[in-house]
Formats: structure tokens, C-alpha cells, sequence
């Protein structure tokens, strides 16, 4: 049986690592805080005390953490993940940070017997629950083709992006696309309601055509309701844009649209709701309209 030691089980870790025992893995499981570990165990997972004790019986290492720095710890830390592997480990980081982190990892577990892939994901906490997450892998195709079991218990769309740090671009651009409809969807709500329009109509007929997204389908009839509890964190979201705009820098290339919505992003955090759900851009949107 395979080993998987977990670290990170959040919102999204949790029920990967949940989906993971499912498929038949012995997962081992490390939170900065216990319920989460608790919770795990009460799933069929094992308990793990420090990052070390996931780390050293495992064949396959999967962190699920919120921010570069996160991983730059646990990842390459004293008493870390590099520090605690057993020769030939396979380690996936899940989390979505910034692509030349993903490749510094890369670099310094080439170092040792270390395989390493930057693997985030996109689906939300729905796609962790029913095990459909997309996911966008950079690294070696080996690496990958090892991979595959593991991914096919917590993913529907798995894709090979290419070498070390392309999971993260890829997974950048996924937030642009992700923000930008957000506040898009989040206008035509105000646009509609000033209007005095059906908005469940409105939504469900949109839905239908050329307009109809992801975003549209599972988060419109949430914002309808002002429901904003987190699925994903605003201020999570503001790091990805950060991700973003530095990454287009370093490009060349401008993002005019992506720095709108980033600096609208910005300013929900700054008013105190970075813990809500990215959906509540809705209620900045209503603010500027002088409607709320
Ligand atoms: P979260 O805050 O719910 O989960 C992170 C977990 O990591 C927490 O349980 C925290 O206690 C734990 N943690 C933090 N530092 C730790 C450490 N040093 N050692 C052990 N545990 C530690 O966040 P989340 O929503 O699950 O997101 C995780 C990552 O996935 C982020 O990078 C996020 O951007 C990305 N992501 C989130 C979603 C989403 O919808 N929530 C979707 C796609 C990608």
C-alpha cells in the first residue's frame, strides 16, 4: 500500500486527504491546528504530531498550504519535508503559490533523491469533496506518469503542463479568469437588481448561453442570497493576483482588465472581508453603485 503523508488540511486538504483514503492510500496527516487532524483520523486517516512524522514512512508527500512562505517552511525547513525524506519520495505540492518558489523547491530537492511536481489545483471546495478537481501539474513527465493514482483519487481534469513552475503559471492565469468573471457576474447582479429583475430568471437564462460559466452556475444563486461564507477566501485570492501581477512583470506583458479587478480585490480585503468568500465582491460592487 502506498504511504501518503498530508500536510495542510484545510478547506481544500481535507477532504483531498479524505478522498485519498477512500481510494484504497494509507494517508497520514499533519495540521498546524488538531481538529483538522481529528477529523482526518475519524475518516480511516492516521494522525501525524509534526511535519517530520508525515514525512519519513511516506512514499508520496502532498502539501495543501495557503502561501509561498508556507511551503518555503514546511517544504525546505529545518525539519521539513527534504529533511525528513526517505531516498526515491514523490512530493506534490498542492498549494497555489508563486512559480519561481514552486522552482526554488524543485531545484534544491534535485539536490537529493527527491521527485517534485507543483500541482494546484482549481475546482473549489465542492471539486476537493467529489474528488473532480482540475489540476495543472508542472515537473518532470515521469514524475507525472508515478503521480497519476494519486491524482486520479482527488482529480478529474489531470494535465502535464510542463517542467518545474508551470502548474503555478497556469494556475495563475486560471485566478485572472476566475476574478475577472467574478466581478463581471458580480456588476450584472447590481445592473440587474437596479432594474427590478427576476435575478433567479435572469441568472438561470444566462446560465444557457454564450454568458453560462462555472462561476456563474455555482456561485450566482449564493450571491443572490448575500451567502459568503468561504469556498475561497478573499484574501487568499488577493495573493493569487499578487502571483499574477508579478508573473506579468517579469513577463512583459500587461494585464489591464487583471489590475482592475485586483485592485477591487484589494480594497475587500482592506475593508475588513478578506475571510469572506471571493464572491463578495458582490458587495463591493453594490457600494459603488451606492446601493448598499
Ligand atoms: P485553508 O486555510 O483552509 O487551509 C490551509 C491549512 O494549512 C489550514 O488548515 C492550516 O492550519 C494549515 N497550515 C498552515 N500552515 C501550516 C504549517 N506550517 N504546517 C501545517 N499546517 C499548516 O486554505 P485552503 O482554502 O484549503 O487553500 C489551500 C491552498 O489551496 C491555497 O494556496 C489556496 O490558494 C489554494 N486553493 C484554494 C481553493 C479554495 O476554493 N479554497 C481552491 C483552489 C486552490
Amino acid at each position: 500500500m502506498t504511504t501518503v503523508g498530508f500536510i495542510g488540511l484545510g478547506i481544500m486538504g481535507g477532504p483531498m486527504a479524505a478522498n485519498l483514503v477512500k481510494a484504497g492510500f494509507d494517508v497520514i496527516g499533519y495540521n498546524r491546528s488538531q481538529p483538522a487532524v481529528d477529523k482526518l483520523v475519524g475518516q480511516g486517516g492516521k494522525a501525524a504530531g509534526s511535519v517530520a512524522d508525515a514525512v519519513r514512512d511516506a512514499d508520496v508527500v502532498i502539501t495543501m498550504l495557503p502561501d509561498s512562505p508556507d511551503v518555503e517552511h514546511v517544504a525546505l525547513g529545518d525539519d521539513g519535508v527534504l529533511a525528513n525524506a526517505k531516498p526515491g519520495l514523490l512530493y506534490i505540492d498542492c498549494s497555489t503559490i508563486k512559480p519561481d518558489t514552486a522552482r526554488t523547491v524543485a531545484e534544491q530537492a534535485a539536490k537529493q533523491d527527491v521527485r517534485v511536481l507543483d500541482a494546484p489545483v482549481s475546482g473549489g471546495e465542492q471539486g476537493a469533496i467529489d474528488g473532480a478537481l482540475s489540476i495543472m501539474v508542472g515537473g518532470d513527465a515521469e514524475a507525472f506518469d508515478a503521480a497519476r493514482d494519486v491524482f486520479d483519487a482527488v482529480g478529474k481534469t489531470v494535465v502535464h503542463v510542463g517542467k518545474a513552475g508551470s502548474g503555478q503559471t497556469v494556475k495563475a492565469a486560471n485566478q485572472l479568469i476566475v476574478a475577472g468573471t467574478l466581478e463581471l457576474v458580480a456588476e450584472s447582479i447590481v445592473f440587474l437588481e437596479a432594474h427590478g429583475v427576476d435575478t433567479d430568471a435572469a441568472l438561470s437564462v444566462l446560465g444557457g448561453g454564450l454568458a453560462g460559466s462555472t462561476i456563474l452556475e455555482r456561485k450566482g444563486p449564493g450571491m443572490l442570497k448575500r451567502q459568503f461564507n468561504p469556498g475561497f477566501r478573499t484574501e487568499l485570492h488577493h495573493k493569487d493576483l499578487g502571483i499574477v501581477q508579478a508573473a506579468a512583470r517579469e513577463a512583459g506583458v500587461t494585464l489591464p482588465l487583471g489590475a482592475a479587478v485586483s485592485q477591487l480585490v484589494a480594497a475587500l480585503v482592506a475593508r475588513g472581508d478578506g475571510a469572506l468568500d471571493h464572491s463578495a465582491l458582490l458587495k463591493l460592487a453594490e457600494e459603488l453603485s451606492g446601493r448598499r
